[in-house]
Parts: C-alpha cells; sequence; structure tokens
C-alpha cells in the first residue's frame, strides 16, 4: 500500500505546485492588468545583460486599432541611471512599462537593452531581469515568507528574513503569531497598503534585479511611511536602471531624467530644475501640486 500511495502523494503534491504556478501566474498578470498579447517563437536566445543600458527608439504603439496611444517616443536610460515619466491620466505612462516586460509589441520603433531588441531575445530570460514594484500590490493567500519569496521562490529563508529587512518589515512580521508562516489574505492577517508596498520592495530586493519599474502607488499613505518607503526605494534604485511611473513629483526631483507625457507624445524632458526653469508643462504640474492638487486632475 505505501509503495502504491507514495507516487500518488508525490504526484499530489507535484499537481499543486504546478496548480498553484499557474493560479499565480494569472494573478501577476491580472496585478498588472494584462492579457499577454505576445507570440513568441520558441528557441529565442536569452537576453545577454551587460550594463543594462534601456533604449526606447521611435516607439509608437496601439491596443486597438485607430487609437494610436504613444507616438514616436525616444529616449535613453544609461545604465543604473533613473528615469521617471510623469503626465496626466492616460498620457501612456504605464504602456511604456507594458512595452518593455513585453506585454506588448511595439506598433513601430523598437526597445533595445544593451543593443538587443527585446522582440529577439526570450521573455522569460528578459523579464527575469526586471524587478516590478506595482501600484497595488496583491497577496497571495498564502504565508508571508511565500508572497516575498515570490520574486525568487528558490531563496532560503534566511534570504527572505535580510529582504524583508531591508524593507524595514522583518519587526512587524516577527511581531506576528507565526512569524514568517503567517497566512495572509482572507484567513490571515490583514496587511496595510504600506505593510504591502513594503512586501513588494522586499520581493524586489529580493530578486535583486539589475532593471526595475516602480510604478508608484496613487493612494497616498500616511507621509511618515511614504518618506521611509521612498528612502528604500532610492536605494534599491542606485546602480539599477529604473523607470518610476510617478504620481507625485516630490519622489523624483532627484531623478536623473524626467520625462513629461501628454497624449503619448514626450513634450518636454529634462531634470527637475531644468524643467522648472523651461516654465512649461512640468512647471506647471509642479505648481499644481505644490498647491495639493492631484496630477491626474492637471
Ligand atoms: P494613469 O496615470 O491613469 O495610470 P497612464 O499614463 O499610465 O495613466 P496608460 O495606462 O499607459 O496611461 O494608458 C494609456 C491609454 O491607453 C489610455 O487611454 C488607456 O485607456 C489606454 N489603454 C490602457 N490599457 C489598455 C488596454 N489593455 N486596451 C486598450 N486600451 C488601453
Amino acid at each position: 500500500v505505501i509503495q502504491i500511495c507514495l507516487p500518488l502523494n508525490a504526484l499530489g503534491f507535484v499537481y499543486r505546485e504546478v496548480r498553484d504556478a499557474l493560479i499565480n501566474a494569472e494573478k501577476l498578470l491580472e496585478l498588472l492588468r494584462e492579457k499577454p498579447d505576445v507570440v513568441e517563437p520558441p528557441g529565442l536566445p536569452d537576453l545577454q545583460l551587460r550594463k543594462a543600458e534601456i533604449t526606447f527608439e521611435h516607439v509608437a504603439f496601439q491596443y486597438d486599432p485607430g487609437r494610436p496611444i504613444l507616438h514616436d517616443v525616444s529616449f535613453t536610460i544609461p545604465a543604473g541611471t533613473t528615469i521617471a515619466v510623469v503626465g496626466g491620466s492616460g498620457s501612456g505612462k504605464s504602456t511604456l512599462a507594458r512595452l518593455l516586460l513585453r506585454f506588448y509589441d511595439v506598433g513601430a520603433g523598437s526597445i533595445r537593452i544593451d543593443g538587443q531588441d527585446i522582440r529577439n531575445v526570450n521573455t522569460a530570460s528578459l523579464r527575469h531581469m526586471i524587478g516590478v514594484v506595482p501600484q497595488d500590490t496583491i497577496l497571495f493567500n498564502d504565508t508571508i515568507a511565500y508572497n516575498i519569496a515570490y520574486g525568487r521562490p528558490t531563496a532560503a529563508r534566511s534570504e527572505v528574513i535580510a529582504a524583508a529587512k531591508a524593507a524595514q518589515i522583518h519587526d512587524f512580521i516577527s511581531a506576528q503569531p507565526q512569524g514568517y508562516d503567517t497566512p495572509v489574505g482572507e484567513r490571515g492577517v490583514k496587511i496595510s497598503g504600506g505593510e504591502k508596498q513594503r512586501i513588494a520592495l522586499a520581493r524586489a530586493i529580493l530578486k535583486n534585479p539589475p532593471i526595475l519599474i516602480f510604478d508608484e502607488a496613487t493612494s497616498a499613505l500616511d507621509l511618515e511611511s511614504e518618506r521611509a518607503i521612498q528612502a528604500e526605494l532610492d536605494r534599491l534604485a542606485r546602480n539599477r536602471t529604473t523607470l518610476v511611473i510617478a504620481h507625485r513629483l516630490s519622489t523624483i526631483v532627484g531623478a536623473d531624467q524626467i520625462i513629461v507625457m501628454d497624449h503619448g507624445h514626450i513634450v518636454e524632458r529634462g531634470t527637475h530644475a531644468s524643467l522648472l526653469q523651461q516654465n512649461g508643462a512640468y512647471a506647471r504640474l509642479w505648481y499644481l501640486q505644490e498647491h495639493g492638487l492631484p496630477l491626474e486632475k492637471a
């Protein structure tokens, strides 16, 4: 009996693993609000990462025929630097991130990483290099440790703890009845918005990617948590090629480059100081935000 049961149990275990993996992949896509649109031919080589320089060259894109979303978008993010994208709601900021992750292919132009067109490398190797800290992190109905290790499922517990410490969520986790094995979600502990962001941050720290996409949360946390998280993000972004989709200008003052999008066009670019000096769209957004108006309404 034992001989028969063991393989069946093992199969059950494997089935559960596969099923969970599938559910999670779906959730991840839901989280990115995307249906994968790209059909990839088999056998594409891995992305060969050298410095992680990203170039968008004359990129045009539309989700639906006849409704262009991006027009002739060109920029380079030199290796290890940060570019921040600002602009009103629907101006195309998140679309840039989706294209970089290759959920869609560009309609015209190209996106290259270290000179390699991302259409010519396999998407698994591409996404392996990119960490995403999304606006709203969806936590899986599983333990806190699982949710952090999602960035790198093979990570040892000690590495999970180190990442949690770096994201300053370790003390909160340790205070839970079952520590890292405490379940979150429907049947588990309630997690606040700030704690969720920290878990997402720990996930990204654990993944340790050379490229980072940070989709800033629109829902404001309290000022203190926000500053603390911002400091951690700045640390994470250091020496990584980073694309920030910004909703608050105050957080991107130090970005190496800022691009301002309007209806899918880049209308301005520069540093915070040079853009203020230009006294154009960015300066106007800055002024509005200084007076407490959300960018989305600008
Ligand atoms: P926000 O600040 O509100 O997040 P955004 O600048 O990030 O906006 P995008 O999400 O890039 O804007 O959207 C750009 C445009 O593309 C919008 O008009 C949006 O309605 C449209 N769009 C986004 N996703 C899809 C999709 N999956 N199918 C069709 N149109 C889409």
